[in-house]
């Protein structure tokens, strides 16, 4: 198999909010970005539904039909757009080499990882037929649709409790399922349950099955894990919220990052430690994690690039340099 090499001046990887965002701002700086969009052209949006919350859509926008857009958007400012997974990174020397699909080899000047991050789910094939249809990974993003019914929340983080928290303002009532006799959550998120009239607490129970009428969820099945009673619990809303996983095990061992796989970016900036690779969106994200946060972040990181490749541009000619040891 041969391997095409290609030498590029800006390489965005990923193409959710942050993806593409970095791709218009980087268009338009003259930066010529190629992107790879990875394996989920879109990001975690694309398997949405109604998104209510992105500015600048005063009806709601769907999922889909707003990522397409970000995509127009790009490919008007002449982001070189192309379907393609990373398989391989190696950021020893610069400009950096990145493979993809183990068959094309791109040399970067400078990169903005946009990876963005999964959800994880409970692996129930009832979960994943009324995902978008009653069943949600993302609160602040659903919880809206569910005003003054019951729903139930499965997890017992701190992304849980603070879900169920958020939910128990504007639902009736909130069952939050906890699979085993205690909370994972920190002392004060797990006091703010506690202390929320409308949020009922069920440990050890685990869900077995989403039911519904094929369009909507009607309730669930649920086990006491200790007894192995099975009961249903009729709610319209199951929403998960057992953690995150970022998409950045391509990167592990070579970008800083946190236990979780975040990465690590400097304060105030997208840098990474490894310079003129910059990260925005989910990737280094675990605490907003919304579309909005990372289009901004998105931003932030093609103007980081424009600036570390404008200074660089100007300090010397392009050499090929071990940057990392020379830092
Ligand atoms: P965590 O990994 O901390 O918690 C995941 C929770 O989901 C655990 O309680 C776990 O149960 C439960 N869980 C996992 N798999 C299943 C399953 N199959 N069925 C039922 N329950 C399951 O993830 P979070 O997203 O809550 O938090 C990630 C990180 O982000 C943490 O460090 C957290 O502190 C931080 N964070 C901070 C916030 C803040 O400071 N405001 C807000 C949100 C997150 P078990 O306990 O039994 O393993």
């Amino acid at each position: 198999m041969s391997i095409t090499t290609e030498h590029i001046r800006n390489l965005i990887i990923g193409s959710g909010p942050a993806g593409y965002t970095a791709a218009i701002y980087a268009s338009r700086a003259g930066l010529k970005p190629v992107m790879y969009t990875g394996i989920e052209p879109g990001g975690q949006l694309t398997n949405t539904t109604e998104v209510d919350n992105f500015p600048g859509y005063p009806k709601g926008v769907l999922g889909t039909v707003l990522m397409e857009d970000f995509r127009k958007q790009a490919i008007r400012f002449g982001t070189d757009i192309r379907f393609g997974y990373v398989s391989e990174v190696n950021f020893e020397r610069y400009p950096y080499e990145v493979t993809i699909d183990g068959e094309t080899k791109i040399i970067a000047d400078s990169i903005i990882i946009s990876t963005g991050a999964s959800a994880k789910w409970l692996g129930l094939d009832s979960e994943a037929k009324y995902n978008g249809f009653g069943v949600s990974g993302c609160a602040v993003c659903d919880g809206y649709f569910f005003r003054g019914e019951d729903i139930a929340l499965v997890g017992a983080g701190d992304t849980a409790a603070e879900e169920a928290t958020y939910l128990s303002k504007l639902v009736n009532k909130v069952y939050m399922l906890v699979r085993r006799n205690e909370f994972r959550a920190s002392k004060a998120m797990i006091d703010r349950v506690l202390n929320t009239p409308n949020i009922e607490v069920i440990f050890n129970t685990e869900v077995l099955e989403v039911f519904g009428d094929d369009r909507t969820v009607t309730g669930l099945k649920i086990v006491n894990n200790k007894t192995q009673n099975v009961t249903e619990l009729p709610v319209t809303g199951l929403f998960v919220a057992i953690g995150h996983k970022p998409n950045t095990d391509i990167f592990r061992g070579i970008i800083d990052m946190d236990e979780t796989g975040y990465i690590l970016t400097r304060p105030g900036s997208t840098a990474t430690n490894i310079p003129g690779v910059f990260c925005a969106g989910d990737a280094q994200d675990k605490i907003y994690r919304q579309a909005v946060t990372a289009a901004g972040t998105g931003c932030m990181a093609a103007l980081d690039a424009e600036r570390f490749l404008a200074a660089k541009e100007t300090a010397a000619p392009m050499q090929t340099t071990n940057l990392q040891q020379a830092s």
